[in-house]
C-alpha cells in the first residue's frame, strides 16, 4: 500500500499535547490533533521516536553541531533543557572544536543523551587509523563511547566495501566504544551509497540529506503550475526501504539550503518557514528524526517548536511553495549528480555547490572553505575550461559552469 503522506495537510491547531498527535505511521489524521490552539506550540520536545532497530528513542528535532564554537555551550545546554536528547557531531566540525564544546556542555549528562560522531574514510583506510579517529572524538567529547559512529559524507561505495571498516567496527563495539554504526551522505553517489549500506545489513542508521525541495511529490502536489522538473524519486524510495529493513533514518539539510530569504510576509499564525520544512520531513513516517544546526537559543526555541508534527499545517504548503519558487533555479539538489557526467574534467559539481551553499546561504565562509578543501574533484578545472560542456546539463536550470567556477574562486 502506498501511503500518500504528502496529502496530509492539517489545520493550524495541530499541536495538541496528546499521544494521538504523535501516533506515527498510522496514516490516520486524528481529530484530536485539530483541537489544539496554536498558542500551545511546544517549547519542549514533544516526540521521541524509535531510531530503527537500535532501540534508541531520540528527539524528533535533534541537534546538529557543525558550527559550534568555544563559548557556545549555552546553546547546547538550552537544547538539552528543551528536551533534545540526540547530539550529532563529527571530527571535522569546526576542526574538532564542536566535539569539545558538546563534551563540556553535556558533562554530567552523558546518561541522558545520545552522542554521535563521524569520520571520513577512504577505500584504503585501515582499522588502526579509523580507531585513532574515533578515540580522538571520544577524548574531545569527554566520553568513553558514542551511540552511533558514522562513515561521514560517503560518496563512494568502495568506502563501504573496505573490510577494514568492519574490522574496526567489530573491535570498537567489543571494547564498548561504539554501540551502532551508520552512514551519512549528502554528496555524489548518494543513492548508490545508501542503497549499498542498507542492503548490506551492516549499518544501523542512515543520516541523509532530505527536504521538500528534493521530493518529487512536493512538486506534483503543490507546484503543478511551475515548470519544475523533480528528478529525485530515489530518496523517498531509499528512506522507505531503510525504514522497512529496520535501519534508522535521520534527515539533514531539511531547509532546502536554509537561504536567508525574508519569508515573514508569508508566515502566519506564528509558524515559520523552518518549522514548515521540518513538518514536511517529519510527516514522512519513514523518517525517524531530523538534525538541524542550532546556532542560538532562539533558533533552538524556533526549531523545537515543530516537534511532535506528523503532518503539514494549513499555511505550510504556501510557505514552502513560495520558498521553492524563489530558490529552485539556484538550489543544487543534494545527491542529484545529473550534471556531473557532462564534465570532461570530472568536477564533482554537486559537492562544489554544496560548499557554495555553506558560504552563501548559511553565511559560514569558514565551514565552506573547510568542506571545499576536503573535495578530491574540486572546480579548479573550470578556470581553464573552454568547452563549458556542463552548460545546460542541469534540469533545474542552474548555470553550473558559472557557479562552479565562481565557487572555486571564492573558496579555493
Ligand atoms: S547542478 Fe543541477 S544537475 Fe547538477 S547536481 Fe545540482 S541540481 Fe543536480
Ligand atoms: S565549466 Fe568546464 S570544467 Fe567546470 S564543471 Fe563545467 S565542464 Fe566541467
Amino acid at each position: 500500500m502506498v501511503f500518500d503522506w504528502t496529502r496530509r495537510v492539517i489545520g493550524r491547531r495541530d499541536f495538541v499535547k496528546s499521544a494521538a498527535a504523535t501516533s506515527l505511521g498510522a496514516g490516520i489524521f486524528s481529530p484530536l490533533a485539530a483541537m489544539a490552539s496554536n498558542d500551545l506550540r511546544p517549547t519542549r520536545i514533544e516526540s521521541y521516536r524509535a531510531l530503527g532497530r537500535t532501540g534508541l528513542k531520540i528527539s524528533d528535532i535533534s541537534f546538529g553541531s557543525s558550527r559550534l564554537r568555544m563559548g557556545d555551550e549555552g546553546i547546547v545546554r538550552h537544547a538539552f533543557d528543551c528536551g533534545v536528547n540526540y547530539f550529532d557531531s563529527a571530527e571535522t566540525y569546526t576542526g574538532g572544536e564542536s566535539e569539545t564544546v558538546l563534551g563540556k556542555a553535556l558533562a554530567g549528562k552523558r546518561d541522558k543523551v545520545f552522542l554521535t560522531s563521524k569520520t571520513i574514510t577512504t577505500p584504503d583506510s585501515n582499522r588502526d587509523s579509523i580507531m585513532a579517529a574515533l578515540e580522538g572524538s571520544l577524548r574531545r567529547l569527554g566520553t568513553d563511547h558514542v551511540d552511533v559512529y558514522f562513515q561521514h559524507a560517503c560518496n563512494d561505495v568502495a568506502r563501504l566495501k573496505n573490510p577494514e571498516w568492519y574490522e574496526f567496527a567489530g573491535r570498537a563495539k567489543q571494547q564498548g566504544k561504539i554501540r551502532f554504526t551508520g552512514v551519512s551522505g549528502h554528496a555524489g553517489r548518494l543513492h548508490e551509497s545508501l542503497d549499498y549500506a542498507i542492503d548490506s545489513g551492516k549499518f544501523d542508521v542512515i543520516l541523509c540529506a532530505y527536504n521538500f525541495g528534493q521530493d518529487p511529490r512536493f512538486y506534483q502536489r503543490f507546484l503543478r503550475g511551475f515548470d519544475f522538473v523533480a528528478l529525485q524519486p530515489e530518496l523517498p524510495r531509499i528512506v522507505a526501504k531503510a525504514h522497512d529493513k529496520g535501519v534508522g533514518v535521520i534527515a539533514m539539510k531539511t531547509l532546502m539550503g536554509g537561504r536567508i530569504n525574508d519569508m515573514s510576509p508569508y508566515q502566519k499564525d506564528g509558524a515559520t518557514f523552518p518549522q514548515a520544512a521540518f513538518r514536511w520531513v517529519l510527516s514522512n513516517p519513514n523518517v525517524n528524526a531530523l538534525i538541524v544546526t542550532m546556532t542560538s537559543p532562539a533558533t533552538v526555541d524556533e526549531y523545537v517548536g515543530a516537534s511532535g508534527a506528523t503532518a503539514l499545517r494549513e499555511g505550510d504548503p504556501d510557505l514552502l511553495s513560495r520558498y521553492a519558487a524563489a530558490n529552485s533555479s539556484s538550489y543544487c539538489r543534494i545527491g542529484c549528480g545529473v550534471c556531473e557526467s557532462s564534465c570532461p574534467a570530472g568536477v564533482a559539481i554537486g559537492e562544489v555547490l554544496r560548499s557554495r551553499m555553506y558560504a552563501l546561504d548559511y553565511k559560514d565562509r569558514d565551514l565552506a572553505k573547510r568542506e571545499y578543501a576536503l573535495l578530491s574533484a574540486n572546480a579548479a578545472a573550470c578556470l581553464e575550461c573552454s568547452s563549458r560542456a556542463c552548460a545546460g546539463a542541469c534540469p533545474y536550470g542552474l548555470e553550473t559552469e558559472r557557479l562552479a567556477e565562481s565557487t572555486h574562486r571564492m573558496l579555493a
